[in-house]
C-alpha cells in the first residue's frame, strides 16, 4: 500500500484519545522517535491493543499521512511480562522509557538507544543488580548515546591520557577528570572538584565503552554507587535540570 513504512522498535508512551483511539510514541530504529495514531486500540478485540501500551517491543506497520503517522497493524517481538508483574520495576521502567522519550529524536538512528533501552528493562527483570545500580548504568549510558558525556579518559587539564595519569578528580562545570599534579599545579581548578575513587573511574570508563551487550554485566560496592549517584546528579543539574514526572514515584 502507498505510504506504508515498517518500523521496529518500541512503544515508550501512550495516551488516550477520545473514547476508543490512542496516540503513541514510538522509539524506532527506522524512523527515531515518532508518534502515531491507534484507531479503536481501546476496544477489547483491536488487532491494536497490545501496541496501545508501553514496554511493547515490536514490528509496527504505520501509514504516512500529510501530517502524522497512523498505525496499521503490529507484530510483537518481545514483552516484559515478568516486569511488569513487579509494581517498583514497572516504576523503574517507566523511568526508562521517559528517559529514552526525551532524548530520542525523529529522523536519527536510535538503534543504539533502543538496544539500551531493551537491555536495560531485561536487566531490571532479571535482578541480578540492583534497581538503583541498573537506573546508574542507564543514565550514565544513555549520555554517552547523546554523545555529551564526561570526559573519563583524559585529564580535562593537561590533557594526558589515563593509561599516563591517575584521574583522580572529577569536575562537572569542568566536564570530567583531573590528574593529582593538575589539582596540585593549577592555580584556577573549577568550584566544584571533588575526589574521584578509583572504582568509581573505572565503573564510569567501563559504561562508557563497553559493547552494550556486556553492559550489565558487574556489580559496585554501596559507597561507589553512592559516589556515581551523586556524581550523575550533579550532572544533571548542571546540564540537563530536565525533571521527569516518573521520578516522584521512585521517590527520588
Ligand atoms: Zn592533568
Amino acid at each position: 500500500m502507498d505510504n506504508q513504512i515498517m518500523a521496529s522498535g518500541i512503544v515508550v508512551s501512550s495516551m488516550p484519545v477520545g473514547e476508543t483511539d490512542k496516540r503513541v510514541v514510538l522509539l524506532t530504529k527506522e524512523l527515531g522517535k515518532v508518534s502515531a495514531f491507534a484507531r479503536g486500540a481501546v476496544k477489547p478485540n483491536s488487532p491494536l491493543l497490545a501496541a496501545g501500551n508501553p514496554f511493547c517491543f515490536g514490528n509496527f506497520s504505520l501509514y504516512s499521512g500529510r501530517s502524522a503517522y497512523t498505525l496499521r497493524s503490529v507484530k510483537i517481538t518481545a514483552r516484559f511480562d515478568q516486569l511488569l508483574k513487579d509494581l517498583t520495576d514497572v516504576w523503574y521502567g517507566y523511568y526508562f522509557l521517559e528517559v529514552a522519550e526525551y532524548y530520542g529524536r525523529e529522523n536519527v538512528d536510535e538503534s543504539e538507544r533502543l538496544n539500551l533501552l531493551y537491555l536495560t528493562l531485561r536487566a531490571l527483570e532479571k535482578k541480578k543488580q540492583s534497581p538503583d545500580l541498573i537506573r546508574l548504568v542507564y543514565e550514565i549510558r544513555t549520555l554517552g548515546c547523546n554523545g555529551e558525556y564526561p570526559n573519563v579518559f583524559s585529564c580535562v587539564g593537561c590533557g594526558k591520557e589515563a593509561k599516563e595519569k591517575q584521574l583522580s578528580f572529577f569536575s562537572v562545570k569542568a566536564g570530567g577528570c583531573f590528574c593529582a599534579d593538575c589539582h596540585k599545579e593549577t592555580s584556577s581548578l573549577p568550584v566544584d572538584i571533588r575526589p574521584l575513587s578509583v572504582s568509581a573511574l573505572y565503573a564510569l570508563q567501563y559504561i562508557l565503552s563497553t559493547p552494550l551487550p556486556k553492559l550489565f554485566s558487574f556489580d559496585l560496592k554501596p559507597q561507589v554507587l553512592e559516589e556515581l549517584t551523586s556524581l550523575v546528579r550533579s550532572w544533571r543539574r548542571v546540564y540537563s535540570g530536565h525533571k521527569y514526572k516518573s521520578e516522584e514515584f521512585l521517590g527520588l
